[in-house]
């Protein structure tokens, strides 16, 4: 080639170079007046779903009857937290320094805040109704309260992210960026969008602006958070054991080291309690053994009207049962005494109390109105009797954390009491009280 054409395949090869790069920066932008009308769309459905619900509950609403009022003080599912009561517990900082998100998956979330004049303390912020979605803000608001969990999923839950899990990571994703909302420091209030909107993508009935319950919230909550961060990332086929063999201490060191193998996480750690059931012959005392992880301990509040007292519950819930069950030394049907043994407590213990049945000769759902007694200081070590104890390090609890519901079956809303870091009091207990959106 000579200069001149030199000079023309050069100029060519630059008007080439320059079309191309005009067509790939309109097709970016292309995509995103898409992306940005989707997500138009989608707030304009949302605040048109909002619209709907107010209207609606305004239609709804009638006045509170005082005998509804009285309950209002009267928990449903409460979280106790172990640790002496004095010791000091650090409030989450949400560290910014953190490695930052791959940029694949750092976008903003729109929490629509309200802003605070001058500074919130952090922990302090509420969490905005997007139309019936108390079950789901109370929930929120009690995690986020416990400062272990909160610190973790704020800042180190990333390095455990499972590329296996159901939602791949991202309810534990959304769930940070709402800690982060909450301890930020920055809002009066937010609104968790984002993370309802994943929930309902995961789950379709927590799709809509209908009232879901709580515990099944917080139940699918854990599991999800759990998936994502277990740091066992396929499915193991654990071994059959033969705990009948095995003395109780090595049987439940046995059986937690099986769930390691199959389930590892934050959340298995700090949230699940190791049970173990029995079945013992009467006759002759053959004993059989079964190990079974839980996070709830579910209390069933009694069917009259009368008080109830946690403790009592739990000691009757762990009193051995009468069944008839065929022995296998007997090698005949004997009574047997069916009993459920505490094996391991977790670190944060979480009490399920049974307020919702069905009357099922009317065939509807009913919500039982016990006034439930409980103490803030809770030591369960009378409750773990399993090898003697041994295998535990958590039974000194105090209450951190309730979820509420008051109101009936017709109508009702969910609230959260939380025991403030930030509003910290040496001796008593101060609990925040989470009403929709405001923290008094
Ligand atoms: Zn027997």
């Amino acid at each position: 080639m000579d200069k001149g054409e030199e000079d023309i395949a050069l100029t060519k090869a630059l008007l080439e170079k320059e079309l191309e790069e005009k067509r790939v920066r309109a097709e970016v932008e292309e995509k995103r007046k898409a992306r940005r009308a989707k997500e138009d769309e989608l707030q304009r459905q949302l605040r048109q779903e909002l619209e709907k619900n107010l209207e609606e509950k305004k239609r709804r609403e009638r006045p509170v009857s005082p005998a509804v009022a009285r309950v209002t003080r009267v928990p449903d599912r409460g979280a106790f937290s172990s640790g002496e009561s004095s010791a000091p517990v650090p409030t989450p900082k949400f560290d910014r320094g953190a490695k930052p998100t791959p940029a694949s998956q750092a976008r903003a979330r729109n929490f629509a805040p309200v802003y605070t004049l001058g500074q919130r303390k952090a922990g302090l912020t509420g969490l905005r109704n997007l139309g019936n979605t108390c079950y789901m803000n109370s929930v929120l608001q009690c995690m986020a309260n416990f400062t272990v969990p909160a610190e973790y999923f704020m800042n180190h839950f990333e390095r455990h992210l499972n590329p296996n899990s159901e939602t791949r990571g991202e309810i534990a994703r959304e769930f940070s960026e709402v800690l982060r909302a909450l301890w930020g420091g920055k809002f009066q209030a937010v609104s968790p969008v984002d993370m309802k909107r994943a929930v309902g993508r995961y789950l379709p009935r927590f799709a809509g602006s209908t009232q879901q319950d709580a515990q099944e919230f917080f139940v699918k909550l854990m599991e999800w958070l759990h998936d994502d961060v277990n740091e066992v990332h396929s499915k193991v086929t654990l071994p059959e054991a033969d705990f009948n063999k095995l003395s109780e201490s090595d049987g439940a060191k046995e059986a937690w080291e099986f769930l390691a193998a199959a389930e590892k996480s934050f959340v298995v750690t700090t949230f699940r309690r190791l049970d173990a059931s029995t079945l013992t012959c009467r006759a002759c005392g053959w004993r059989s053994v079964k190990y079974d992880t839980n996070m709830e301990l579910v209390l069933q509040l009694p069917a009259d009207n009368s008080r109830y007292d946690v403790r009592r519950g739990i000691r009757e819930m762990l009193s051995p049962e009468e069944v008839e069950y065929s022995c296998e030394r007997c090698r005949r049907p004997r009574k047997c005494d069916k009993q459920l043994h505490l094996a391991r407590l977790p670190p944060i213990l979480v009490v399920h109390l049974k307020r919702f049945y069905e009357d099922h000769s009317l065939g509807v759902w009913r919500k039982k109105q016990n006034f439930v007694e409980f103490d803030n200081q809770f030591n369960a070590g009378e409750f773990v009797t399993w090898a003697g104890g041994r295998a535990n390090y958590h039974c000194k609890y105090r209450l951190f954390a309730v979820c509420n519901h008051f109101g009936t079956m017709e109508g009702g809303h969910y609230t959260a009491y939380c025991y403030s870091q930030v509003r910290r009091t040496v001796h008593h207990t101060r609990l925040l009280y989470y009403n929709r959106s405001l923290i008094n």
